[in-house]
C-alpha cells in the first residue's frame, strides 16, 4: 500500500500570535496579539520557533513558492540515467 505523500513543510504553520511579539526578521515589525503570523519551526534537539509578521511571512512563503517551482522544473526536465548495458 502507498503511504501518504510525505509533506516537506512541516515546520511551517501560521496561527495567531498567542501575545505581542516581535517579527523575527525585523524587530520594527510588531505583532499584536491575536494576529496571524507564519511560524517556523526549527529542526533539530534545539527546537524552537521563530514568528514572523504577514508582510515577511508573505515574502518567505513566496521565495519558498519560486524554490519549489525550480525544483519542480528540474525534477521533471531531468533526464533518465542511462543504464550501463542498455
Ligand atoms: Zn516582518
Amino acid at each position: 500500500m502507498p503511504g501518504r505523500t510525505r509533506s516537506v513543510l512541516l515546520g511551517l504553520e501560521v496561527k495567531p500570535a498567542g501575545k505581542a511579539c516581535n517579527c523575527k526578521r525585523n524587530k520594527a515589525h510588531r505583532i499584536l496579539k491575536g494576529e496571524a503570523r507564519l511560524v517556523v519551526k526549527n529542526a533539530g534537539p534545539a527546537s524552537g520557533e521563530n514568528g514572523y509578521c504577514a508582510t515577511c511571512g508573505e515574502a518567505m512563503l513566496a521565495e519558498a513558492q519560486r524554490r519549489l517551482s525550480e525544483l519542480m522544473t528540474t525534477l521533471r526536465g531531468s533526464t533518465p540515467p542511462v543504464k550501463p548495458g542498455a
